[in-house]
């Protein structure tokens, strides 16, 4: 049954489909929207295809950004030998706020999750091997920090299964990190600290 005008109705629709909003908070920011002044939507709207359209995932480290290589694999001064591997854009975030990891950053954009049909090829995990493999950036450590969670470790086991061919090392963040937890909800002094304590796998 509708109780709205159809276009409201369309709008709720399309913000229940964000993550972690349910039918009433859809309701309610649709309700925000329709009492805004015409601009304040145009705006919004805009927001949502800039970002759409102006943003790439850098060709070295998959991270998102507005250029086609990121500003910290273009960076000079980064250790270059040491790439740390997370799940996604926001754990980059979580550890450039650390100031303690200065080397670089592989994005996997998600982890293998078999229950919801998700393997190694549906995540940049070829891209991770291309970088390791290729002499010239002559990569001698990777830390896999994805999520002390079920997916996270079982993304790890697989990374560090198909990582050992190379004869590179490879660590584990340490825990103290909360086990089921995600990096970004973790303090900063937390995450520092399970980063100086990794443990090779
Ligand atoms: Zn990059």
């Amino acid at each position: 049954m509708q109780f709205f005008a159809p276009p409201v109705e369309h709008l709720i629709e399309e913000f229940a489909k964000l993550p972690g909003i349910g039918q009433k908070t859809a309701q309610r920011l649709a309700f925000y929207i329709m009492n805004q002044p015409k601009e304040t939507a145009e705006s919004f709207a805009k927001a949502l295809l800039d970002a759409k359209s102006n943003v790439y995932t850098c060709k070295i480290c998959q991270n998102l950004t507005d250029s086609e290589i990121c500003p910290i694999c273009k960076n000079a001064n980064r250790d270059r030998s040491v790439i740390c591997v997370v799940t996604d854009p926001k754990d980059v975030i979580a550890f450039e706020r650390t100031r303690e990891f200065r080397g670089l950053y592989h994005v996997l954009h998600g982890t293998i999750s078999p229950l919801n049909g998700i393997g190694p090829d549906d995540i940049r995990i070829k891209e991770l091997l291309k970088r390791v493999a290729d002499e010239n950036e002559d990569v001698k450590e990777v830390i896999i920090a994805t999520n002390p969670d079920t997916e996270g470790e079982a993304t790890a086991m697989y990374l560090s299964r198909i990582l050992k061919p190379f004869g590179i090392k490879i660590t584990r963040l340490a825990y103290g990190m909360p086990v089921g937890g995600h990096l970004e909800y973790v303090d900063e002094v937390t995450l520092k600290r399970a980063l100086e304590g990794r443990r090779e796998i």
